[in-house]
């Protein structure tokens, strides 16, 4: 999230970025200019990312619960190690719900820009 450039097509949005920052906003700043550019430039990519958003949520859920009670049944940790390693614990539950969307996200991102590359488009 350092690059304020575009995943798929590479356009930079420091520009935009500064100018959501002038008018207001601040921390959403980037993905606001984001949001607005895959709308405008890549609404197939953006419909894409909704669509998938459930199911990278729902997949997100069941690896985190699965786990959850891998970690459980294994090492038993939440009930016989101390608190650091219940914040371990919960890190890992947090990866396990964050990786599927992750790499759901990725496999779309690189899908869509290749495709936009293939379409002969350059910046
Ligand atoms: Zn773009």
């Amino acid at each position: 999230m350092k690059t304020r450039t575009c995943p798929i097509c590479g356009y930079s949005l420091e520009e935009e970025v500064e100018y959501e920052k002038s008018v207001g906003f601040t921390r959403a700043a980037y993905p606001a200019t984001l949001e607005a550019h895959f709308t405008s430039v890549h609404p197939d990519f953006w419909s894409w990312e909704q669509s998938k958003r459930r199911l990278g949520i729902g997949l997100g859920i069941v690896t985190a619960v699965l786990t959850g009670l891998g970690l459980f049944y294994v090492f038993g940790i939440v009930l016989h190690i101390g608190q650091y390693a219940e914040t371990g614990y919960l890190i890992l539950i947090l990866v396990a719900f964050v990786l599927p969307i992750a790499l759901i996200h990725r496999r779309g991102t690189e899908h869509f820009k290749a495709q936009w590359q293939l379409e002969g488009h350059q910046f």
